[in-house]
């Protein structure tokens, strides 16, 4: 059998079956053999009938007793016998499974699997999964078992048999490809053995090592795969090496000094912008560290070296933002800045468009999709991408492939745990920030319940009247039965009962048209409104330094990381911050998550807390990262063996070609390129 042939020239195999494994997402024998389960239950204990207790789940290995009757019992079908073994005896039952009359052998053993009650005085078991004992060769029961995630339809039953049957006769077909050397330095088991016992572990023992051995593989090919990403781009022959760097008449134009970390971050574009291969840089830096200064100086590099600037921002009210911090500092300078939006009319879409493809202008700022699609650039050197979530990696490395190999900076708004970042960002030269600009007041953080709600009310009344502005962040934008979380827009009214009513509040959410929206950020920002009511949309990158108070409605319902990249809207400006966090929720998890943002204004720190509180399952929801979907890992858990293959890569990659040819064909089919030319 070919591990690569579809799921469907398996034995037993039809159009129906065919139709349910592709439901999970099993396409072909290798898809079957590694459907990782999701759990297992511990069935190899067996108990003797006679010690068998009301209410637990046991294995028992039994004999059917005398012959099994069929009795319609109304609407359902009452399929019964007994079942015995040398110590005693008990009443077994089905419904509606007429078939099985003529399915046991009386001479022949089985293991039955259920849950034992006493009805009418008799020791019962209703339902039992069963299989035929047959020596050495197990599946549902007498071992530890696997449980998969399943479909409708499909039973674990079947997922079972077809997976060890098929284990079994594509045993030869299963390669290993790691190098000899780098299995035994790392302790780690063969293929054969580890996918064996991924289903069907021999003792617990077995299955740890089994799993160890998966980790380490999923791990070790996606941490390789980013580095040949990297590696590969570092080979592109860019046309686009810069050599002028006199960036003093730029800078000296910003109304501030350039923090340490802002000069030693432009230090490292710099060399890499001057090589003859495109630079590939992620910026971590804070909220508020000053990330739009740095790439605002790359942008003049390029004008000055006859390049074009692409800057992609991941929404329209983020984009405009951008555009207007661009015209004002290049404004008299000679560097012409344009604006693509999505809501602009097609009208001037198209005029936009030509300026960029003639070069008149120099920098063109819009979202990531506006940019990406059929904009022609007519000398593009330089892609500032600020994202609010990580790319996938592959939609990265199309972006770069794209046109002369531009010089690429990445900005990322989201502080990644710092151990993680070594693997998310495996493909990317990183620079980290770690400075702020000098005299950033600490943001007074307070987490209280909603019975402080009229003080708060004061409070930001108090503010606005000395000339502040506020922000209130609810989870939802329309009140909903269903959930009793405050809504923007009943809250929006509710506000007309309280001293707020004074003052001047808008609200703005995700499903008010991009111009509206805009509209009310504009009057925000030229501060017109006091207070501004809105859902999440607000997170990422507004930049209004006169607001000074972040009010955060039911505060439990977010990460740590996205209540930091909230309260990272305030504190902008020369004002003392505040960010109140209410929450009425008792559960202690929540609790001690809006503790800690009481504590911590790190959020690389945070981000770590993010992921132990809440794991890798809730903290990567959403594809928030864009990361690759793991069979197995757990990034948050399997964080000892993420570091043991942070090594071995290394390892791996100053070994010769022929040694790690394997490793290479097995990258390529996972993802999908066959040899196109990698090595690490
Ligand atoms: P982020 O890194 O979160 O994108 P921004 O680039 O939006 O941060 O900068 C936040 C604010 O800090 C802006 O108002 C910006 O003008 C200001 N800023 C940037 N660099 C400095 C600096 N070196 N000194 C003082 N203020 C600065
Ligand atoms: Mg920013």
């Amino acid at each position: 059998m070919d591990i690569n042939a579809p799921v469907e020239t398996i034995k037993n195999v039809g159009e129906k079956r065919k139709e349910l494994l592709n439901k999970v997402g099993i396409y072909t024998v290798r898809d079957l053999i590694e459907y990782i389960p999701r759990d297992y239950a511990d069935r190899s204990k067996l108990t003797p009938l006679c010690d068998v207790e009301e209410g637990e789940e046991y294995t028992v290995r039994a004999k059917i007793g005398h012959k099994i009757e069929v009795m319609p019992k109304g609407r359902v079908t009452l399929v019964r016998g007994t079942i015995k073994d040398k110590t005693g005896e008990a009443v077994v039952v089905w419904f509606n499974q007429r078939y099985l009359k003529n399915t046991f052998d009386t001479s022949k053993e089985y293991f039955f699997t259920g849950t034992f009650e006493r009805k009418f005085g008799r020791l019962t078991l209703t339902s039992p999964d069963f299989e035929m004992v047959r020596e050495g060769e197990a599946i549902n029961a007498g071992r530890i078992v696997p449980v998969y995630h399943l479909t409708k339809n499909l039973n674990q039953k079947l997922l079972r048999k077809l997976i060890y049957d098929c284990l079994e006769s594509i045993e030869s077909e299963i390669k290993e490809f790691l190098p000899k050397s780098i299995m035994k330095e790392y302790g780690l088991c063969g293929r054969v053995y580890a996918l064996k016992n991924i289903h069907f572990p021999e003792t617990n023992e077995a299955f740890f090592t089994a799993r160890r051995r998966l980790v380490f593989e999923e791990l070790l090919i996606l941490q390789l795969r980013l580095l040949n990403i990297k590696k590969s781009i570092k080979k592109q022959y860019t046309g686009l090496s810069f050599s002028f760097f006199e960036t003093e008449r730029i800078i000296d134009r910003f109304p501030f000094k350039l923090t340490s970390g802002q000069e030693e971050a432009l230090d490292e574009i710099i060399g890499d912008m001057a090589e003859n291969h495109p630079m590939n840089r992620l910026i971590q830096g804070d909220v508020g560290s000053g990330k739009t200064a740095i790439a605002q100086v790359c942008a003049y590099i390029a004008y000055i070296n006859g390049a074009q600037t692409a800057v992609m921002a991941p929404t329209d009210v983020l984009a405009t933002q951008h555009y207007k911090s661009f015209s004002e500092l290049f404004a008299g300078t000679g560097v012409r800045v344009v604006l693509l939006k999505g809501s602009m009319p097609a009208k001037e879409k198209r005029e936009v468009k030509k300026l960029i493809a003639e070069g008149e202008a120099h920098i063109a700022i819009g979202t990531h999709a506006l940019i990406q699609e059929g904009v022609s650039f007519k000398e593009l050197g330089l892609v500032v991408t600020d994202e609010q979530h990580r790319f996938g990696v592959n939609q990265r490395k199309l972006l770069t492939a794209k046109g002369d190999y531009p010089h690429t900076l990445i900005m990322s708004a989201t502080p990644i745990p710092r151990t993680l970042g070594l693997i998310l960002y495996g493909d990317l030269d990183i620079t980290t920030i770690t400075t702020m600009p000098a005299g950033r007041k600490k943001i007074d953080t307070s987490f209280v319940d909603s019975s402080y709600r009229e003080r708060i009310y004061n409070f930001i009344y108090k503010h606005v009247k000395q000339g502040r502005q506020a922000y209130i962040v609810c989870p939802v934008i329309e009140e909903n039965d269903k959930t009793e979380l405050q809504s923007v827009k009943k809250y929006f009214d509710s506000l007309k009962g309280t001293p707020l009513r004074e003052v001047r509040v808008a609200m703005v959410h995700g499903k008010m048209k991009s111009d509206r929206k805009q509209a009310v950020m504009d009057s925000f920002a030229a501060g017109d409104i006091d207070v501004l009511v809105a859902t999440t949309v607000i997170e990422v990158g507004i930049n209004v330094a006169n607001a000074n108070i972040m009010l955060i409605e039911n505060a439990e319902r977010y990460g740590l990381s996205q209540l930091h990249q909230l309260r990272g809207r305030v504190g902008r400006g020369e004002y003392q911050s505040y960010c109140i966090l209410i929450s009425d929720k008792k559960e202690k998890e929540a609790r001690e998550r809006l503790k800690t943002m009481v504590k911590s204004a790190d959020g690389f720190e945070l981000s770590e807390k993010d992921l132990e509180l809440r794991g890798p399952g809730e903290f990567f929801g959403a594809k928030q990262h864009g990361l690759p979907e793991l069979k197995i890992a757990n990034l948050y858990k399997d964080m000892d063996i993420l570091k043991e293959v942070r090594e071995c890569a290394e390892h791996i990659s100053s070994l010769s070609e022929g040694e790690y040819e394997l490793i290479l064909k097995r990258i390529g089919e996972i993802y999908g390129f066959a040899n196109e030319n990698v090595t690490f």
